[in-house]
């Protein structure tokens, strides 16, 4: 499916209203959720599109596709922010760092480890693998408060949590734990929400949405 150039900005505009909806439904402010465009194999004119329609954060989710893309981009729209939401090898770790603004994936303490050499460091989410599916990366549940707390101790201070909940179930259920999980850590962002659930997420606390579809439309691959 392609999508002409003002597809782009008519879904933004008509996901920004969704979210305004979601957000005083559920009692809060609608500028405390910041909207994240997922542009994974989306083209640079796509993405310009989405940036030309005043979009100002995306995500991408793997490093090499990033490289591909995002240096040119972000000489040319200073202020955008790139998000990772993959995975990051450690061995591309100097390379994430300097494209990316925000990571969401800290995902293990071996990655912990490796990132506390670093004097400093973009805003980073802890992924919980809430649904504990064995091909989803994430802490565990149950190990979150150490590897939150083994993070401090290594000064690498999370500024929130993030989640993937499995495919083929309730939502709610995943964002209310991650939720729960981060209050009783003194966190207060919660990255989750994607296109087929962002309200649900919205109305559980979510302070960042990862949108993809719902803008660019069904992905090819
Ligand atoms: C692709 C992706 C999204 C966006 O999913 P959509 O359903 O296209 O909105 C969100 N989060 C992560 C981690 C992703 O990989």
């Amino acid at each position: 499916m392609t999508n002409t150039d003002e597809t782009i900005a008519n879904n933004l505009a008509e996901l920004r209203a969704h979210i305004h909806r979601a957000a005083r439904g559920a009692g809060r402010d609608p500028s405390q959720i910041t909207l994240i465009a997922v542009s994974k194999t989306q083209d640079e004119a796509a993405i310009e599109e989405a940036i030309a329609a005043g979009q100002k954060d995306f995500a991408e989710n793997r490093v090499q596709e990033a490289q591909s893309k995002w240096p040119v981009l972000k000489a040319r729209y200073p202020d955008v922010k790139l998000h990772l939401i993959g995975p990051l090898q450690t061995n591309k770790l100097d390379d994430a760092l300097a494209l990316f603004d925000v990571i969401h994936t800290l995902d293990r303490p071996r990655l912990a480890e490796k990132l506390a050499q670093y004097a400093t460091l973009p805003p980073l989410f802890v992924q919980v693998n809430t649904g504990e599916e064995s091909q989803k990366s994430g802490i565990p549940p149950r190990e979150a408060d150490d590897f939150i707390a083994s993070c401090r101790t290594r000064s690498l201070a999370p500024v929130g949590l993030m989640c993937i909940p499995p495919l083929h179930e309730e939502p709610s259920l995943h964002f209310a734990l991650l939720a729960q999980i981060a209050k009783r850590n003194d966190l207060v962002q919660l990255s989750m929400g994607m296109s087929g659930d962002f309200e649900t997420a919205i109305a559980l606390g979510a302070t960042h949405i990862r949108v993809g579809t719902a803008i660019f439309g069904t992905r090819a691959g």
